[in-house]
């Protein structure tokens, strides 16, 4: 394991107060928190060899087409991806899986096809299915849940027709932590000849991966939620699903020949690239899995679980609370959604932020899970991450008990 108050002591914002309190920052699967050695290598670009890539022979451009591309490298090593050639900079997750819908699906999915999602889908792993589907006179169909909150993977098995082009599903769910068993459900839709796309958005930041041993052709994730800045994220592509992708976007820096009349497209994944890149925060993404790679995914993992089988123990506690997502650890990431009886969750989430508890509320970008599967509006939900502490589980649930007594649910001590 790893010494947790050096960990900590990495993140400045955790040492602030917020309401007169110490921050308990629990809304991690929304975005993460970010330890110096990111922020530094973000000053020292800007400070010190701010510049284009790819386009200069002076000091300062390559300097940052070294440290650009050198970042790539090191995401590639971090989930085990072939080569770096397999890696696009994309924004985020979102633009990930969009740029597959626009590119190799819309090219590839037809009249009658059928597209396999779950019933726990982000949205971005969702609309954009649903609506290349409807553009293509697709069909999308939706593997359910299990009472357990588990993915009920005879069903996904039973929706995976011949006709079946794409699997796409999530690693880990960003309301009940559910984890799928990836690299079985890669297997069963290669066994039909549909493709793989994984939305890895909640298990890069939280669980080892190999992306080689998941066998998938598509491995989206955002930077944000791994300790790196926003604006920069990965798809991952295997390699013969990239070489018959058609570019998205047409400019600089995609290109290898150019005339008045026509276009040749540069080596991969540049062609993927048009335009100037964000380059800093690749850079600061590079940071981020040099943090992630010395403290180890096992051990960020293992303290996940810990951390999470404290917490669902705590909320037993909590008569008020239903709690959701598997009771099975290994099938589940360090995510909590709970609905307290009687307390609208958005309600409780200001109550919590006076108390300097930091955790999300609403729809949390999966409406149809929360609506129709959990059938409540919305949920609260504390979700982990790697310098949580067991002392910040007890505060979370300090101050739901004083929402409790607050909003005269439960007797004032
Ligand atoms: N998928 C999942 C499972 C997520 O949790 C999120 C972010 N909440 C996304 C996709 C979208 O990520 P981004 O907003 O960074 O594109």
């Amino acid at each position: 394991m790893y010494d947790l108050s050096a960990v900590r002591a990495d993140f400045p914002v955790l040492s602030r107060q917020v309401n007169g309190k110490p921050l308990v920052y629990l809304d991690n699967a929304a975005t993460s928190q970010k330890p110096r050695q990111v922020i530094e290598a973000l000053v020292d670009y800007y400070e010190r060899y701010n510049s284009n890539v790819h386009r200069g022979v002076h000091t300062l451009s390559v300097e940052a087409t070294d440290r650009y591309e050198e970042a790539r490298e090191k995401v590639a090593r971090f989930i085990n991806a072939p080569s770096a050639e397999h890696l696009v900079w994309v924004r985020n997750t979102t633009e990930a899986i969009n740029l597959v819908a626009k590119t190799w699906a819309a090219e590839r999915v037809g009249p009658g096809d059928r597209i396999v999602v779950t019933e726990m889908e982000h949205h971005s792993n969702l609309v954009p299915w649903q609506q290349l589907a409807k553009e293509r006179g697709a069909e999308l169909a939706i593997a359910a849940l299990g009472a357990d909150h588990k993915l009920d993977e005879a069903d996904f098995e039973r929706l995976l027709t011949p006709n079946t082009r794409l699997a796409a599903f999530t690693h880990m769910s960003n309301v009940l932590g559910t984890i799928t068993p990836a690299k079985r459900l890669a297997e069963s839709a290669r066994r039909v000849g549909a493709a793989v796309l994984i939305d890895a958005a909640q298990s890069v930041p939280h669980l080892p991966i190999d992306v080689q041993d998941l066998d998938a052709d598509f491995v989206a994730f955002s930077g944000h939620k791994m300790l790196a800045p926003t604006g920069i994220g990965c798809l991952y592509a295997r390699g013969e699903a990239l070489e018959q992708m058609q570019p998205f976007l047409h400019g600089g820096e995609m290109v290898l020949e150019v005339t008045y009349e026509d276009a040749s497209w540069n080596y991969l994944p540049m062609r993927f690239e048009a335009g100037t890149p964000n380059i800093a925060d690749a850079i600061g993404m590079g940071a981020a899995v040099d943090y992630l790679a010395a403290l180890g995914m096992e051990n960020v993992r293992r303290h996940e679980v810990e951390l999470t089988r404290y917490a669902l123990r705590r909320f037993e506690e909590l008569e008020e609370a239903v709690v959701y997502g598997p009771a099975d650890l290994d099938y589940r990431g360090g995510v909590v959604s709970f609905h307290m009886e009687g307390l609208h969750p958005h309600d409780l989430g200001q109550v919590l932020d006076t108390e300097g508890v930091a955790i999300r509320t609403g729809h949390h970008c999966a409406m149809p899970l929360v609506r129709s599967r959990l059938n409540v509006p919305a949920t609260a939900r504390a979700s982990f991450y790697l310098y949580n502490t067991e002392e910040e589980v007890d505060a979370l649930i300090e101050a739901l008990n004083k929402a409790l007594r607050y909003f005269g649910r439960a007797p004032r001590s």
